[in-house]
């Protein structure tokens, strides 16, 4: 039987990726050019479909930009890139603006202050109007957390997709994952930009494992995380740090890899355990919740005098230890304490989930809850346009690191920052791709450094079903290794002999010829970055504790990056990035009232 030919596509503006940050760019640049939306699943499947707690910017006039600011600081370990603190929390709240004029709706209070708790599902009616409820969340010291009840990010990707589904500039890939940036390696082969450039990605369709090539004046990656290098996460299969991976190996630098949050209350089912754990969003610890032991102690006012409303380092290690020390399996969270209808009018989606898979009445009875890897601080190093070390390829969202968390994630910060830097790169990428027209105009394909490329093979092969199962248990093997090397709490020799154990796990892995083995490649080297860069920080600071180094120190108050910057212009923006880091006693004197 004849082989399908391989089909090449051309576009200004390429995306990979469909979570907040991807659908946002690709709506900004259709008003410049063609875009290409490349995802690995269905379109909505993403880490931002599933965020509960919502979206932060500063909205009560009795808040302000520099109170989010400080906050963004103190909770990043004083380790914040202070320039990109100030972008998102200054340019926030209109970018948000520009989410709800597009159509996404976010609870409201009514005349009585209670929420209304349509805001969220998808067929909710018309808009009623009023003020916006604002919750609050750990480590905010100001009520600005913007949310559609608990299905915040179900809201903001349904919103998103609907327009890029209307707008005619925009064709979306679905089911296509991306296996290799393409890049050029002549000097000046795209227009303004330093060399190497990207030209684009090679990608496979997931069903048929037909190959494709889309050539792109420039492309965003905008890939999302890599939660599932852990065996207990709160982050959809996808995943699995594809964006960082790619990048990395197209030469791109990495920063922050070090910096994981583990969400301190995932659901704990006991039949469960491996697969994508539910999230128990800190609002309910922001709304009164309180932690308990298996003994039935409430044990966080011993940890910090913020009690449950503490950051999220300090609860999930604080479970940790309990853990270790009872010998148990979870703690209970509870807000049985408070007004039930106003319960369930904010936390519908977690009442009904707790009910369906456990029986339990959020109103009356405690939620079993465990610590899950929850959200990358650290990914591919991004400047405040989302530029890399690659000229045309610009990164954004969870995949990239901008610097604005630090040593670890204001609550409901991230998505704010998907939304900013798409719309910076977007600008950025715009100014590109129009100077790269004139440099090269005609088809893409027909010019030297696209003619230059490898040709694409037509079909992936397949790997035999039991090529596919060793691949599936290296998986396997590969998260119960990082938990331990690299889990909430870390020494030198453990750190030491996760990187053995990754190094003898990637001997044994099959060729990256499925989606699943060419995940466990990224997860591989997802896993050794995150245990490379966690070695480099000889010091405990915000989501980084290690036994050997428990104390934080003043020689490591600056980003950890790997690899090498290719050229002049990403040296010129790392040299930026580090003038930028806030000196703590700075930013000390600026938290001061
Ligand atoms: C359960 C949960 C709750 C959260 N709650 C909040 C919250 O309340 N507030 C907040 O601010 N943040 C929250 N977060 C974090 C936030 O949702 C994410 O950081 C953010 O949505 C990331 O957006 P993104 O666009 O960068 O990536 P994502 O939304 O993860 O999208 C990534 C996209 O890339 C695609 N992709 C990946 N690899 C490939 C590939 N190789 N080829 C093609 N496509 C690929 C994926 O399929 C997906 O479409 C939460 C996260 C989780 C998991």
């Amino acid at each position: 039987e004849e082989l399908p030919p391989p089909f090449s596509r051309e576009y200004d503006f390429l995306v990979v990726g469909s979570g907040i940050a991807g659908l946002t760019y690709a709506l900004k640049v259709a008003r410049y050019g063609r875009v290409a939306v490349v995802t690995k699943a269905h379109a909505a499947e993403s880490s931002t479909r599933y965020a509960q707690g919502g979206i932060s910017a500063v909205w009560d006039p009795a808040d302000s930009v520099e109170s989010h600011m400080e906050d963004t600081h103190v909770a990043g370990g004083f380790l914040c890139d202070a320039r990109a603190v100030e972008v998102v929390c200054s340019e926030g709240p209109g970018r948000v603006r520009e989410l709800i004029e597009l159509g996404a709706r976010f609870s409201r209070r009514q005349g009585s202050g209670e929420i209304d708790a349509d805001a969220g599902e998808i067929d909710a009616d018309a808009d009623e109007g009023g003020e916006y409820h604002l919750a609050r969340e750990g480590g905010h010291r100001h009520s600005r957390i913007l949310h559609a009840a608990d299905m915040t990010g179900r809201e903001i990707e349904r919103a998103l997709l609907d327009k890029v589904r209307a707008c005619a500039g925009v064709d979306v890939f679905e089911h296509t994952f991306a296996t290799r940036l393409l890049k050029a390696e002549q000097e000046g082969c795209a227009a303004g930009s330093p060399a190497p450039a990207c030209l684009g990605v090679d990608a496979v369709n997931t069903r048929s494992g037909v190959r494709s090539r889309f050539l792109a004046r420039t492309t965003l990656v905008a890939a999302g995380g890599a939660g599932q290098v852990y065996p207990s996460t709160t982050n959809p299969a996808v995943a699995t740090g594809d964006g960082i991976a790619l990048c990395m190996r197209a030469g791109a630098a990495v920063t922050n890899m070090e910096f994981i949050q583990f969400h301190p209350t995932a659901l704990y089912h006991p039949e469960s355990v491996g697969e994508s754990a539910f999230l128990i969003t800190e609002a309910v610890r922001g709304a009164g919740g309180r932690l308990y032991n298996l003994g039935g102690e409430r044990f966080m006012p011993c940890y910090d005098a913020r009690a449950e409303l503490a950051p999220r380092d300090v609860v999930a290690r604080a479970i940790d230890d309990q853990l270790k020390a009872r010998g148990d399996t979870h703690v209970l969270l509870d807000i049985s304490h408070r007004d039930a209808n106003e319960v369930l009018a904010h936390f519908p989606n977690i009442a009904a989930h707790c009910k369906e898979v456990l029986g339990l009445d959020i109103t009356r009875d405690r939620i079993p809850v465990v610590p899950a890897a929850h959200y990358f601080c650290g990914g591919v190093s991004a400047g405040l346009d989302g530029e890399t070390a690659i000229g045309g390829l610009f990164i954004c969202g969870e995949a990239a690191c901008t610097g604005l968390h630090g040593a670890n994630r204001l609550a409901s910060n991230s998505l704010l920052e998907g939304l900013v830097f798409a719309h910076r790169a977007a600008e950025a990428a715009a100014a590109y791709a129009r100077a790269d027209a004139e440099d090269r105009p005609g088809a893409l394909a027909e010019g030297e450094a696209a003619r230059s490329l490898p040709p694409v093979a037509p079909v992936w092969l397949q790997l035999s079903q039991e090529a596919e199962s060793t691949v599936a248990e290296l998986r396997r093997e590969l998260q119960a290794l990082v938990w331990r090397a690299a889990g909430i709490v870390r020494t030198t020799e453990s750190l030491e002999r996760g990187l053995e154990g990754v190094r003898d796990v990637r001997e044994r892995a099959p060729a990256a010829q499925s989606v699943a083995a060419h995940e466990l490649h990224n997860l591989l080297d997802t896993a050794e970055v995150i245990m490379r860069s966690a070695l480099q920080r000889r010091e405990s600071r915000g989501l980084h504790y290690t036994l050997d180094h428990p104390e934080q120190s003043d020689g490591f108050q600056r980003p950890t990056t790997l690899g090498e910057p290719e050229c002049e212009h990403t040296t010129l923006w790392l040299d930026r990035y580090y003038e930028r880091v806030v000196t703590e006693t700075e930013a000390a004197a600026m938290c001061s009232d």
